[in-house]
């Protein structure tokens, strides 16, 4: 690392990023004050599995995502809020997990996914400036570009996990802005996002807040009718949630 910072000091390099599969080493170099972007492998299957290098096993034919692992891995989550919260931009890698989630017998979950649901995904995660998509062939170029001008119904992840006979994403917000429009105009999926970061620190962190402020709708204007709830795959007490994240930013 101190030749690495040399060659940034005397301008050989510009910025400094690092590359991880583990979400434990890739918070430490979060958390380290100069490595500015982490290349993580993110999909909707890793995301459920503990801290891990082991590439082979993460993409291992046959593994079932049982009902002892219950949503977003805990370290995989902090990971995501830290590199917001610390401006880390995240490159995605293994956004497709290796194809498997394109075909349904392979798939964890037992449903397929589309390469732009893939993307959406990995896009909606905290802390995510940008995606590296795998491919073979040029359809699989045309297929993850088609991402740029995709409909919302094609980008949308969320309904395809919620009905998969494997997830455990319940009660959690994967931020998939699914439970659009509010009733009170409010960014949902956003204000659940600043929430998650806010409240995993003892205090609600400065840059959070302040980007909670810029929010043109705040959570105390929720009028808890519970619309949005009916139209959560993943069951979330949004209103719930609504009143929380209002006595957390006081506003
Ligand atoms: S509350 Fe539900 S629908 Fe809305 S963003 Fe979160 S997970 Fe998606
Ligand atoms: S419960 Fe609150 S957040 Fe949900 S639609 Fe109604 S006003 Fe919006």
């Amino acid at each position: 690392m101190e030749y690495v910072r040399e060659l940034k000091k005397d301008g050989v390099i510009r910025h400094i990023g690092m590359s991880s599969h583990n979400p434990k080493i890739a918070a430490l170099a979060a958390k380290s004050g100069f490595v500015e972007m982490i290349l993580f492998s993110i999909n909707p299957a890793f995301d459920m599995l503990p801290a891990g290098e082991d590439l082979d096993e993460l993409l291992s034919e046959g593994y079932r995502y049982d009902k002892e692992l219950s949503g977003i891995d805990a370290d995989r989550a902090r990971l995501y809020r830290l590199c917001e919260e610390e401006n880390v931009g995240i490159t995605v890698m293994k956004g497709f997990a290796g194809g498997r989630l394109f075909d349904e017998k392979r798939s964890p979950f037992g449903v397929r996914l589309t390469p732009v649901q893939c993307i959406h995904y990995a896009l909606t995660r905290p802390g995510v400036s940008s995606i590296l998509c795998g491919f073979d062939t040029k359809e699989q170029v045309d297929q993850a570009v088609h991402y740029e001008d995709a409909s919302e119904a094609e980008k949308d992840y969320a309904s395809i996990l919620a009905n998969a006979p494997f997830h455990s994403y319940r009660g959690e917000c994967t931020y998939c802005g699914h439970c659009r429009p509010c009733a009170a105009g409010l960014d949902i999926a956003m204000i659940n996002k600043y929430y998650d970061l806010a409240s995993m620190q003892p205090e609600v962190p400065a840059t959070v807040k302040s980007h909670y402020m810029l929010l043109e709708g705040k959570a105390s204007a929720c009028i808890g009718c519970r619309a949005c709830e009916s139209r959560c795959p993943f069951g979330v007490p949004v209103a719930e949630r609504m009143k929380k994240t209002a006595e957390l930013f006081g506003c």
